[in-house]
């Protein structure tokens, strides 16, 4: 009995409330007292926030549980609180922040729980996705000939459009990561996890890449601004 308490203390589940003395499991507050509670290490966003671990949350859902922990954990609350609570008041508002910011963006979140499976978007960066190779090479063909020389109006058309398909295709990608990220949550198995790392990692390099056209296309036109001026 001694050995298993220790252990789960060791995990940082099970401790004992500094208010009360009550053994507890909770997350953030004893259930008894209500004293706010060190956060035990290891939990990930998903527990931080106390929803359920998949991709397809609901967005009222999961606003709701952050912004109801929140107010609990804000620091105002602990102003007249010891020094320890007042600390973990902070530590908590910003985990939880950083946790809410993470999964209230559906490409986020997906990217952290990819991370967490080991199947990370960085990890798999390197490799342009042969699907969309030719379509990436032409963009960059356009980015360094907008670099180099004179622009033409041609030149910041091809740009253009370059950019317009880019953005089409990373919102259909995101429409198909999210059906894929349903999917998964219905049937969590591997080879939807691994499609969708392959979708993420699609996502990065089309966002990557109309970010750098639509920014060669502004940069393009102060130029035509300064030359017509
Ligand atoms: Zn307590």
């Amino acid at each position: 009995m001694e050995a298993v308490a220790s252990v789960s203390q060791e995990r940082g589940l099970h401790r004992v409330c500094p208010g009360c003395g009550v053994d507890t499991e909770a997350v953030h507050f004893c259930e008894r007292c209500g004293r706010i509670l060190p956060t035990p290490q290891g939990l990930d966003y998903f527990a931080l926030l106390g929803v359920e671990h998949r991709l397809d949350l609901d967005p009222q859902m999961l606003e709701r549980s952050y912004y109801a922990l929140s107010r609990r954990c804000h620091p105002d609350v602990y102003q007249m609180r010891s020094s320890e609570e007042r600390e973990l008041s902070l530590e908590k508002s910003s985990a939880i922040n950083v946790a809410y910011a993470t999964l209230a963006d559906p490409v986020q979140r997906t990217e952290y729980l990819l991370k967490q499976e080991g199947l990370g978007v960085d990890q798999a960066g390197n490799r342009v996705p042969p699907a969309i190779a030719a379509q990436l090479f032409e963009v960059q063909e356009a980015l360094v000939e907008s670099q180099s020389g004179e622009r033409t109006l041609e030149m910041l058309e091809r740009l253009a459009a370059c950019a317009t398909q880019l953005q089409a295709d990373a919102e259909r990608s995101v429409e198909r990561l999210t059906q894929l990220g349903r999917e998964w949550s219905q049937r969590p198995d591997r080879t939807l996890l691994e499609q969708l790392q392959q979708e993420a990692v699609q996502l990065r390099y089309l966002r990557g890449h109309a970010a750098q056209a639509v920014a060669a296309l502004a940069a393009g036109s102060e130029q035509s601004q300064v030359r017509e001026a």
